[in-house]
């Protein structure tokens, strides 16, 4: 079997950057993705736009431009996404989940199952794992949350015109959902497990509104709010102030409560990760995990987030450093994003 010089799990943006910049500087890769490209961006709610600007979600120095140089939209970015894999002539084998890594004396194996069927496998002497951290909703494990009327993912407002909607979460998808969705005729509940929203974890343009929502009745809130049941058209949620359980009506239940990421192939692997976020330990210099030869990029080095601190826009120097690593040589800023080698804050 041929031996790739690097294999790259996950092709969201900074694994597309991290294979531009393999191919860029010469090296034999495989590019492998479970789904589609952007797959976690592709989930995102309909025509809903980035809060980073546009400048510091482009990648490879490609400017990413928007019909009226307002922050991205889901779709606008899933182009530029897509413009990309053809203008670099990515080959990422999509459809193709990495299911094993294992690793030997000078390379790593790894096995893959393709959707529909059929199983491969590649050498690989460096892996890049860039797979996100977004893999998973976090459950409640209450009573009715698999029912057909509740959701995780806030995808596409309109089927809920005219609805009952309860909404649970506080922060920054929760609180965008409850006022689009109330925006749209949607008649809104917001159970939030806080005792009022968090000007440090919501967006300044999005506290006002949601806000005024509130205060004018548009949006019904219920702090101090924990949903235990849904049965039915039913939602129990117990005020956790009060001991006492409030029951309300909703035809749908969209429960916003945050993103887990799936840390297994970094188990498989033999990694090191940090008790709680499951972060992998890594080499802060060159984003080598504690295996030799395994290297994480993007916001799966954060592991599970709580309070967010990695996102696409300052994960774009993970690229310089993998690359500088297994090359030996500093590439060019210009071949990842111009703001590639800063450590930047979030926007
Ligand atoms: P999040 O920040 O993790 O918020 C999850 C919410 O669910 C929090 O309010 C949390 O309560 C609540 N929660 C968690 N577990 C719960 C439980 N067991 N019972 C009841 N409530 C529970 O997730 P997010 O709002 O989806 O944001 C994720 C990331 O995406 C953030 O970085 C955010 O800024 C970003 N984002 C970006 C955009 C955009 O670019 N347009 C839009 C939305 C979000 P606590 O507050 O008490 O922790």
């Amino acid at each position: 079997m041929d031996i790739a010089e690097a294999a790259v799990v996950g092709a969201g943006p900074i694994g597309l950057e991290m294979g531009v910049a393999l191919k860029r500087a010469g090296l034999n890769y495989i590019h492998l993705e479970a789904k589609q490209i952007g797959n976690t961006i592709s989930w995102y709610p309909h025509q809903v736009r980035f809060f980073s600007s546009p400048e510091r979600i482009a990648i490879c120095g490609v400017p990413l431009h928007t019909v009226d140089q307002a922050k991205a939209s889901r779709e606008e970015y899933l182009a530029y996404l897509r413009g990309i894999v053809e203008q670099f002539e990515l080959e990422v084998r999509t459809y193709e989940r990495v299911t094993k890594i294992t690793k030997g004396d000078n390379s790593f194996k790894l096995k893959t199952e393709k959707q529909g069927g059929g199983k491969q496998e590649y050498q690989a002497r460096n892996v890049i794992l860039a797979i996100g951290d977004m893999h998973w909703p976090r459950m409640l494990n209450i009573p009715g949350e698999d029912m057909e009327h509740v959701d995780h993912y806030f995808d596409e407002p309109h089927k809920y015109f005219r609805q009952e909607l309860l909404i649970v979460g506080g922060k920054n998808s929760a609180v965008e959902a409850a006022i689009r969705c109330c925006r749209l005729g949607a008649k809104v509940s917001l159970s939030y497990r806080g005792e009022k929203f968090n000007p440090e974890s919501i967006k300044y343009w999005l506290l006002p509104e949601i806000e005024m929502l509130v205060k004018t009745g548009k949006i019904k809130f219920y702090p101090n709010t924990e949903p235990v049941e849904i049965r039915g058209q039913d939602v129990s949620l117990l005020d956790v102030k009060r001991k006492k359980i409030i029951t309300m009506g909703a035809d749908f239940v969209l429960l916003i409560t945050g993103y887990v990421a799936d840390m297994k192939l970094f188990e498989l692997a033999g990694a090191e990760l940090e008790p709680e976020s499951r972060a992998p330990v890594v080499n802060i210099e060159t984003m080598e995990s504690s295996v030799p030869g395994l290297f994480v990029a993007g916001t799966v080095a954060a592991g599970t987030q709580k309070n967010y601190r990695l996102f696409i826009e300052n994960c774009h120097v993970h690229v310089a450093k993998i690359i500088k690593k297994i090359t030996g040589t500093m590439i060019s800023n210009s071949v990842i994003n111009p703001l590639a080698l800063e450590e930047m804050p979030e926007s």
